[in-house]
């Protein structure tokens, strides 16, 4: 079981601002800025690699929540960005795919 599934069940804290039944958000621990949101399905899927056909509407769910949550935290009008790291080179650390929302401050390009 992932670490992100563990919060998904209520077994390790977070703080959680989003929730419906095909996915989870919620803060991250160590965030990078002044809103950083981790956006999850529920569904523990390693890496966007492992994705098939059948969660195609799945992963589009997913996208069509990210503004809902940017509104809801203030940052859809000036801008946010979205990453999902994915294996080494990108530095993906926990295999359940994440969305990374990042918000709050001006963002670098490119990202390093
Ligand atoms: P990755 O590096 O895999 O793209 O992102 C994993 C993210 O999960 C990191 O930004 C890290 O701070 C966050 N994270 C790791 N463990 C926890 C945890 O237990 N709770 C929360 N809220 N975030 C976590």
């Amino acid at each position: 079981m992932s670490l992100f599934t563990k919060i998904i069940n209520r077994e390790i804290p977070a703080q959680i601002v989003f929730e419906d039944e095909k996915c989870l958000a919620f803060r991250d621990i160590n965030p990078q800025a002044p809103t950083h949101i981790l956006l999850i399905p529920k569904k523990e899927i390693a890496s966007l690699n492992e994705l098939t056909e059948q969660d195609a509407g799945l992963m589009g769910h997913l996208m069509i929540v990210i503004p809902k949550i940017a509104k809801q935290e203030g940052i859809d009008e000036r801008g946010y960005r979205v990453a999902i790291n994915t294996n080494a080179h990108a530095g993906q650390t926990v295999p359940h795919i994440h969305l990374h929302i990042l918000g709050g401050r001006p963002m670098q390009w490119p990202p390093g």
